[in-house]
């Protein structure tokens, strides 16, 4: 089981500098099963059940890194740490803006894109998820401002499809009407603005677009526009 000292820990999690941690440890802010830590150098075993054992301020301490999250992104916010405007990181808890190893979302969605957006402080498990042999489904609802070709879902499965400026074909897309403007696409890759860039090449324009699932994960129907839930491993597993 490994271990880290308390100021270093709390320091990473964004409690404010490791001289900050001192003074909150020498105040009795900082408990362990009930007890005060005084000594912020103490090294405390990063044990999964240490959130709910340790308070700070009487608060159960934030998720340890290692962190995966899902959030139901609203429509006119952007994922980019740089960009100006809404982010995505706006609707974290503030304290978890200063985290270290930060939050990244596990690929973008557009600033004009709502849906399932899965964010992670763990780089393996970003790079797994997003790498082109882990082949993760990603299922879009689109609304179209024009009728559906009556060849765009054999097209798409064709595996030949061109996007506009591209050298590769994409590969086979499935693609289910719903009724004449509306319909789910389902892709494993993750080319830029790919799903609008899709119906632009069938003659049509995307007016709507929200994703759904990611592998096996489904957004919840009880999570609003803009909330976030921390995933366990099975919610984890059930991507691959
Ligand atoms: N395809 C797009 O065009 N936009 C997204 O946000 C996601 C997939």
């Amino acid at each position: 089981m490994s271990t880290a000292r308390l100021d270093k820990l709390l320091a990473n999690l964004g409690y404010g500098s490791r001289r900050e941690i001192q003074g909150l440890a020498r105040a009795g802010a900082i408990t362990l099963d009930g007890a005060d830590i005084t000594d912020a150098a103490a090294r405390i075993a990063l044990t999964p059940d240490l959130p709910e054992r340790m308070r700070i301020d009487g608060a159960p301490l934030d998720p340890l890194p290692g962190l995966c999250l899902m959030l139901h992104k609203p429509l006119g916010v952007t994922c980019s740490h740089k960009e100006a405007g809404p982010l995505v990181y706006g609707l974290l808890p503030e304290r978890w803006r200063r985290r270290d190893p930060a939050l990244s979302t596990v690929g973008r969605l557009d600033k004009e894109t709502s849906g399932l957006l899965l964010l992670t402080d763990d780089g393996g498990l970003l790079h797994r998820i997003i790498a082109p042999k882990a082949a993760v489904a990603k299922r879009y609802r689109v609304r179209l401002a024009r009728p559906l070709r009556a060849d765009a879902a054999a097209l798409f499965a064709s595996g030949t499809l061109m996007l506009e400026g591209e050298e590769r074909p994409l590969l086979p897309v499935t693609l289910e009407a719903e009724d004449a403007t509306r319909c789910a696409v389902t892709l494993t890759e993750g080319r830029y603005h790919q799903v609008r860039r899709m119906f632009a090449a069938v003659g049509n324009h995307v007016e709507a677009l929200h994703r759904d699932r990611v592998g096996g994960l489904d957004l919840p129907a009880d999570l609003a526009a803009g909330a976030f839930r921390v995933l366990g491993a099975a919610d984890i597993a059930a991507v691959f």
